[in-house]
């Protein structure tokens, strides 16, 4: 479905105006670079000629939009010189890539209205772009489109310990902000394991949780108030500083819409203030189901952990490689299960987990003894998409049943939509085969193991 929804979120970003704009920017420069083979193929002798006119017509599509926005933007701010936009041709979804006609990178609020209503009045469609980590294909560019990157907007507005909240541009990374606001003993609660690099832009867009949000929440329940422009430049602004605001509480509209409503700028989010300690239970089960069961067992009794997570067999080894967390190698599942909040707290909840726990089936329990210990058991299931990239190829063949299932699904699913247009359709089920088929860590998992190490 992941795949699916990406191949129509493509299709209808930015509404009414996306659609169209794509079409007339499909019909202007005919098929782009994801398409050139499929085409040259059905084209026969033809080929050459047709490619050379595509590309043609791409160059002056490119010069004229490129000439419109570098009226309104300073000429660094605007990338369009196939080495410079290459990096952002994909976002985390990398069976997905298409080469923009320009990336920009506007620093102003007044830049990214200009941007919005050059590219509205052109019919260019726009992505959004926060740091590229989406696993749903949201940031990857239209090959007729432009990609607005909002890597410049990467300052910490306010901090206001006196109401718990602050304001941040929408390039601020998810994990400066609680870094940000440490020093006041207070943190952003939602943690998506990408805290490191992915932007509060991103996590409103995707209503981003992490292993914490059981207990505090996604995204949507740590806003305030979102602030940004219509596609067309207009600027708008949902939810408000206070807890309440007058008229309807669009904020949830905003939230999750994935970038389609609007470019968002700034936003309000609360603060929690840090619990004074916190543990975790690392719980080993001989098969996936008594785990799964313990999960619904922890909240019947009532117990809402502050972060509960399973790791199965499969990924628990390929974790273990990475982090050495000491995880059981020979359990079938893992089961990690968090109390935070006063000592006392804490002490009265972990004895009421271990009791479910050892009633659920667990056969082993093992209890962080303080915090680097506790951040060690977590290490594993926030290092598990750059864990994978150090994978043999091999190894593959593990995740690959799993994926092939997966294909079988959706490739069922995509004769039921006979309204999708045919290029959608070859285009999603080229993703699906080029992402079963290889079973080889894709470069951008081979960087991230990296750039986690390091
Ligand atoms: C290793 C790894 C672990 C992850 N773990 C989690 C997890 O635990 N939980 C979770 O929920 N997700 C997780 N993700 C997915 C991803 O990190 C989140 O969806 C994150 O919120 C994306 O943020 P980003 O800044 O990278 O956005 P991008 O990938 O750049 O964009 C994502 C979407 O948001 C839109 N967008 C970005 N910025 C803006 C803006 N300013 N205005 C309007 N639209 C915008 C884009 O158009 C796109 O549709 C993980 C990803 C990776 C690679």
């Amino acid at each position: 479905m992941y795949f699916l929804c990406a191949v129509f979120r493509r299709r209808f970003a930015f509404g009414e105006s996306y659609s169209s704009a794509a079409d007339s920017v499909i019909a202007e420069v005919g098929p782009g670079v994801m398409h050139n083979t499929e085409m040259n193929t059905s084209l026969g002798a033809d080929a050459p000629r047709a490619a050379a006119r595509t590309e043609t017509s791409r160059d002056e599509r490119q010069a004229d939009v490129v000439a419109a926005l570098t009226a309104v933007l300073p000429r660094a701010a605007i990338l369009c010189r196939h080495e410079d936009t290459a990096p952002y041709e994909c976002d985390a979804l990398t069976a997905y890539r298409a080469s923009p006609l320009a990336v920009v990178l506007p620093e102003t609020e007044t830049q990214v209205a200009a941007a919005l209503k050059i590219c509205h009045r052109m019919r260019v469609p726009v992505i959004a772009r926060g740091a590229g980590t989406g696993l749903s294909g949201g940031a990857t560019p239209h090959h007729g489109g432009v990609v607005l990157s909002l890597a410049k907007f990467n300052r910490i507005l306010k901090i206001d310990a006196g109401t718990c909240t602050a304001v941040v541009q929408c390039g601020v990374r998810n994990l400066a902000i609680s870094e940000a606001a440490a020093p006041y003993g207070l943190y952003y609660a939602p943690d998506p394991s990408s805290q490191i690099a992915c932007t509060i832009g991103g996590n409103v867009a995707e209503n981003s949780g992490g292993v914490h949000c059981l207990k505090y929440g996604l995204t949507l329940h740590n806003v305030l108030r979102v602030r940004g422009f219509m596609v067309d430049g207009e600027p708008v602004e949902f939810g408000s500083e206070a807890l309440d605001a007058a008229g309807l509480d669009l904020i949830s509209v905003v939230v999750g819409s994935e970038g389609m409503l609007a470019v968002t700028t700034e936003v309000t989010v609360k603060l929690t203030p840090k619990p004074q300690l916190a543990r975790c239970i690392m719980a080993s089960f001989d098969d996936i189901e008594s785990a799964g069961a313990a999960v619904a067992s922890v909240i019947a009794h009532g117990i809402i952990p502050a972060g509960l997570e399973l790791m199965d067999k499969a990924m628990t080894a390929a974790v273990e490689a990475f982090v050495h967390a000491d995880y059981d190698l020979g359990a079938a599942a893992i089961l990690l299960c968090e109390s935070d909040g006063t000592p006392e707290e804490v002490a009265e909840e972990i004895a009421r987990m271990e009791e479910v726990l050892g009633a659920a089936g667990a056969s082993r329990i093992e209890v962080s003894r303080d915090e680097a210990q506790r951040l060690k058991f977590w290490s594993g299931r926030k290092n598990a998409f750059p864990a994978s990239g150090l994978m043999p190829p091999d190894a593959g063949n593990a995740f690959l049943r799993p994926l092939q299932n997966f294909r079988r699904c959706a490739s069922s699913r995509l004769t039921s939509i006979r309204d999708a247009p045919a290029a959608l359709r070859t285009c999603s089920i080229r993703a699906i085969s080029s992402a079963t088929s290889s079973g080889v860590p894709s470069l951008s998992h081979r960087r991230m193991a990296a750039a986690s190490r390091s």
